[in-house]
């Protein structure tokens, strides 16, 4: 556990130890500027002593893993919930107002096709994922002197598999690694599933088979299929490699499928310009090699560059949540011309929805108010604590933000 602390103007130190901390909080010659992550601000000057600290991160749709890490420990791990609800919030608002438009009201003014969206115009849902990778990047980079940066943008390269004799410093690893490369890619050309039964053998373990052996037929994506392991064995033993056919398919929707991950890149780039990138095979290849169990964090521990640095024993999960409920989402609208709030106050008994609050020694969120003072908590991963307890057997710990975080045990 560490406590990350930042200097009297506001820039990150190394962290420190509770006990450390602790001594400077007492001797007052720091203060606590928030509770989780655990962070200290001094109050007096300290340039401090400053080591390489990488930054990983694996970008993704539904979550995002940050790792930052010296070559020795890892300082800050944290997994995030990213909001999901977005898409299907503008469905219905978009129901709402077609339907609300062959309603008999007032004359308004046709709002309908006549905007013009900006020049890099983004889906909201993922206009919303991209900013927070940003945003979560920008937490990590208050609470430690990160060196560098490191994005994995796809799951494989496709300019090297349009030219394997590229050459570059990433290019090296050797060639057993341009062959992981070229793996990932079939096996998203095929849609993970085997190319001989299509699934039906239930095997979920996937290999990628040579139709040519490697010797005549060579590493080319053409000469590879996905075969679950069942099908690969059946192949090999009654000989049936040559009924086995080829498959091709373009690299235009390979570049498409990880759009998100190169808007996250660029974003990135144009507020650190130094971040460099990564693809999901050397990822794999190291976490493999490193002998890793796989999570979001493992992987961008690994994207970090320092696959090997002692875990800390505690990571953060983060959620993404909604700041209002609207009531234009409500599936009933109260009746009555003017409208309605149709939503409980913003304080109820001195509660807001989300407040982190701590019931019987258990830190846990406010997920649901009832006028009469009965509340729904639960913690982050979703699990119900107790579905109607009294606000009066709550303490409150810290205020609602749209990025609620936990502390979380490695299991
Ligand atoms: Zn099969």
């Amino acid at each position: 556990m560490f406590v990350y602390v930042i200097n009297q103007h506001g820039y990150p130190l190394m962290p420190c130890s509770p006990r450390k901390a602790r001594l400077l909080l007492k001797s007052e010659k720091a203060m606590v500027v928030q509770r989780t992550p655990f962070t200290i601000r001094l109050r007096y000057g300290s340039s401090g002593y400053k080591q390489v600290v990488s930054l990983g991160v694996d970008a993704g749709t539904k979550h995002i893993g940050v790792s930052a890490a010296t070559a020795k420990r890892v300082l800050y791990e944290a997994e995030v919930l990213l909001r999901t609800d977005i898409q299907d919030l503008l469905a219905t608002r978009r129901e709402f107002r077609r339907a609300r438009r062959n309603r008999k009201t007032r004359y308004r003014k046709a709002r309908f096709l006549n905007r013009r969206r900006k020049e890099r115009w983004l889906a909201p849902s993922i206009q919303n994922k991209v900013d927070t990778h940003l945003k979560v990047i920008g937490q990590v980079a208050k609470l430690l002197p990160i060196t560098s940066i490191t994005v994995e943008v796809a799951q494989f390269d496709t300019q090297l598999l349009k030219n394997p004799n590229i050459s570059g410093a990433e290019y090296q690893e050797g060639e057993q690694l341009g062959f992981w490369n070229v793996r990932e890619y079939v096996l998203y050309r095929d849609h993970h599933t085997c190319q001989w039964c299509h699934g039906k053998s239930g095997d979920k373990i996937l290999n990628v088979h040579h139709r040519e052996s490697r010797k005549t037929g060579g590493d080319s994506p053409n000469n590879l299929v996905t075969l679950c392991e069942t099908c690969h064995h059946k192949i090999h033993q009654e000989g049936l490699e040559d009924q086995v056919k080829r498959k091709t398919a373009s690299l235009r929707d390979a570049t498409q499928m990880t759009i998100l991950r190169w808007f996250v890149y660029h974003g990135i780039k144009a507020e650190y310009p130094d971040a460099k990138l990564t693809y999901g095979y050397i990822t794999k290849n190291t976490r493999i090699q490193s002998g890793l169990e796989k999570s979001h964090t493992v992987d961008a521990r690994c994207i970090s560059g320092h696959p090997l640095a002692r875990p800390s024993e505690t990571t953060y999960l983060i959620k993404q949540v909604r700041g209002q409920n609207r009531q234009l989402h409500k599936a009933k609208i109260l009746k009555g011309g003017i409208r309605k709030k149709n939503k409980a106050p913003r304080y109820l008994f001195g509660y807001q929805l989300f407040d982190k609050v701590r019931y019987e020694n258990q830190e846990c969120f406010i997920f649901g108010r009832r006028s009469s003072g009965s509340f729904d908590l639960r913690i982050l991963n979703g699990t119900k604590v107790t579905a109607g307890i009294s606000h009066k057997k709550l303490m409150l710990i810290e205020r609602a933000s749209t990025m609620l975080i936990q502390i979380q045990k490695p299991s």
